[in-house]
């Protein structure tokens, strides 16, 4: 990386203009699939900067998504910055800057992360930095579940808003996620005919769901046990557990229903169907032993994926990353599910998770420091400088 142009860029990245837009994202309520008004507020900040905004409805007439393109002419890589501006559905929090600490719903998760993408934009615009390539910033609603169902980050991949690979502001300072697990949200029904009967008056032979899903939830922690062996130095494990398991009204009826819910999570990428149809097969050993009609709904949330390391986007952040803190990050798995599975699932294209060291995600309680938000501006806008130029 050019020591010089990374100087420039590093100072040019101006805090209280950063500050200014975070606040003015934040101070507008936006749950998910209720994202309109913030993204029409974006796409005003961007326009008033002087980007070219188009607001691509990719299957979410409700909210548009906002782009913007920051081209420098010249043939090279596109850098994506993709981030979600919708926020769970939590009673709002006005924006406030305090000490330093921004607070307000989605200043983590992930208003701050979208606004440092901004700020990102425009240092490498005004100092003209970027020589080659160019980058595209998407930013859309429908990402946090279960209220949204990511249709609208799925439809700007199929319409072709893709970059050659993905930049996601979600708070994860460290380590820089390299793999993910895939998981699957599951919810098996166990039924027998019939009406609900007290136990003394049962017909001999009645099916016993409660039975039957007490020993599923056992033959899928003896499957959790076996997939143990499917392990990623960076991801984990497969696994498979159980953490609802409901049946019978009363002490002494015989109920007709047992729901079991839980998570099935797997370490390598493509194997959705197989997955699946391990899980189905046990499930339906279990209810044909006890004789009972059963149910599954298997709902994929994403795909696992790994990034190589040595892939020019995992250098290039690295070289950024070293640029402004003085050493690369360590390699890791990601903890949770993003934007960035669904890229490599359906785009195909490297995604890295990097973004504020930020608390109270999904809480009442979210911050995140100005330090951190230009920290990671200045990581964003070296990224694409080092990206960008192949
Ligand atoms: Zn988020």
């Amino acid at each position: 990386m050019d020591r010089q142009l990374a100087t420039t860029l590093t100072a040019a990245v101006n805090p209280e203009r950063l500050a200014r837009t975070a606040l003015a994202l934040i101070a507008i309520p936006s749950p998910t699939r209720s994202a309109g008004a913030v993204a029409d507020e974006l796409a005003r900040l961007l326009a008033a900067d002087g980007f070219a905004v188009e607001r691509p409805v990719a299957d979410w007439p409700e909210a548009p998504a906002v782009v913007t393109r920051l081209h420098s002419g010249q043939p090279g890589r596109t850098l994506q910055f993709d981030g979600h501006l919708d926020t769970v559905h939590l009673p709002f929090v006005p924006p406030k800057l305090e000490g330093g600490v921004l607070y307000g719903s989605g200043a983590s998760d992930m208003k701050g992360g979208v606004a440092a993408f901004v700020e990102a934009l425009r240092v490498l615009r005004d100092t003209g930095a970027l020589s080659a390539g160019q980058v595209l910033l998407t930013t859309h609603d429908h990402h946090e579940g279960p209220w949204g169902d990511r249709r609208q980050l799925k439809a700007l991949i199929r319409d072709g808003y893709v970059g050659d690979g993905v930049l996601l502001p979600e708070y994860l300072a460290t380590p820089l996620p390299v793999a993910g697990r895939g998981q699957a949200i599951f919810a098996v029904r166990l039924t027998r005919p019939g009406e609900p009967v007290h136990e003394v008056l049962q017909a001999p032979g009645t099916p016993q769901v409660l039975l039957a899903g007490a020993e599923l939830a056992l033959r899928l922690r003896a499957l959790d046990i076996e997939l143990k062996v499917h392990q990623h130095p960076y991801a984990g494990a497969d696994s498979c557990f159980v953490g609802h398991l409901a049946s019978g009204e009363i002490y002494n009826q015989v109920p007709v229903e047992c729901m079991l819910k839980g998570t099935r999570r797997w370490i390598e990428a493509g194997t959705v169907e197989a997955v699946r149809a391990e899980f189905a097969a046990v499930v339906a050993e279990v209810a044909a032993q006890h004789g009972v009609p059963w149910q599954l709904d298997f709902s994929v949330s994403g795909d696992a994926f790994v990034v190589a390391a040595e892939d020019p986007l995992v250098r290039a952040f690295q070289a950024a990353h070293q640029a402004v803190s003085g050493a690369g990050l360590p390699l890791g798995g990601k903890p949770f599910m993003d934007d960035g599975n669904t890229f490599a699932a359906l785009a195909g294209i490297p995604a890295l998770t990097h973004g504020p060291a930020a608390t109270g995600a999904h809480t009442l309680d979210e911050r995140v420091s100005l330090e951190e938000l230009v920290r990671v501006a200045r990581v964003y806008a070296l990224c694409a400088l080092a990206y960008c130029n192949p």
